[in-house]
């Protein structure tokens, strides 16, 4: 594979996380939070606004995987993927949500179909609040509309790894987001 390019470096993230953290402690201050951080991608983002968050929370975590014809990150690069397919639950949450604030904490927030269905899954769960913490954000691909509460960087249409995002599983240890040279 080519080299992968520095998107957003270890300082910037770190920066920008801090303010969303910081953002989120004023929003619900007095109030706890139950973090919902979507699987696998979104882990080192949670853990990591979590811990700028200066409030009472609880973690869980959901599992989805596409089925369809969303193609494999080869093909994605090459074409471009489309989100056509539908999204399956591989876990669901292990708590209750009924009446507590929740935020959704996903890596990044593309065509939106994956947060569509999460939110409507959890607004069944009757929380006080739901709330969207997104890393990223690619606008120019949104195919349904759908925007986050909290978004750490809009960034062009480009595959990215790194920071938890994977390329067939590889790269989600990077410190920096980097960018996946098309082929
Ligand atoms: P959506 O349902 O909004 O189209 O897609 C969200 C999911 O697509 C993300 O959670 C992530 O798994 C995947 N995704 C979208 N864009 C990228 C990207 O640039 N890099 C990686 N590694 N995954 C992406």
């Amino acid at each position: 594979m080519a080299e992968l390019k520095v998107l957003i470096s270890r300082q910037d993230i770190a920066t920008r996380v801090s303010e969303l953290g910081a953002q989120i402690t004023k929003d619900f201050a007095g109030q706890s939070i139950i973090f919902v951080g979507v699987l696998k991608g979104a882990a080192i983002f949670l853990s990591d606004l979590a811990r700028q968050v200066a409030l009472d929370c609880t973690f869980d975590f959901i599992g989805v995987s596409s089925y369809g014809n969303r193609p494999s990150p080869t093909q994605e690069l090459k074409s471009g993927w489309d989100s056509t397919g539908e999204v399956k639950l591989t876990k669901d949450v292990d708590q209750s949500m009924k009446d507590k604030n929740v935020i959704v904490v996903e890596d990044i927030l593309d065509t939106g179909l994956t947060l569509t269905v999460l939110k409507k899954l959890l607004l069944a769960h009757q929380p006080r609040t739901l709330k969207i913490a997104a890393l990223l954000d690619k606008p120019s691909r949104r195919k349904l509309p759908l925007e986050g509460d909290y978004v750490g960087f809009k960034i062009p249409d480009e595959f990215v790894v790194g920071y938890g995002l994977d390329y067939a599983e590889k790269y989600r240890n990077l410190a920096d987001i980097c960018v996946v040279p098309r082929e």
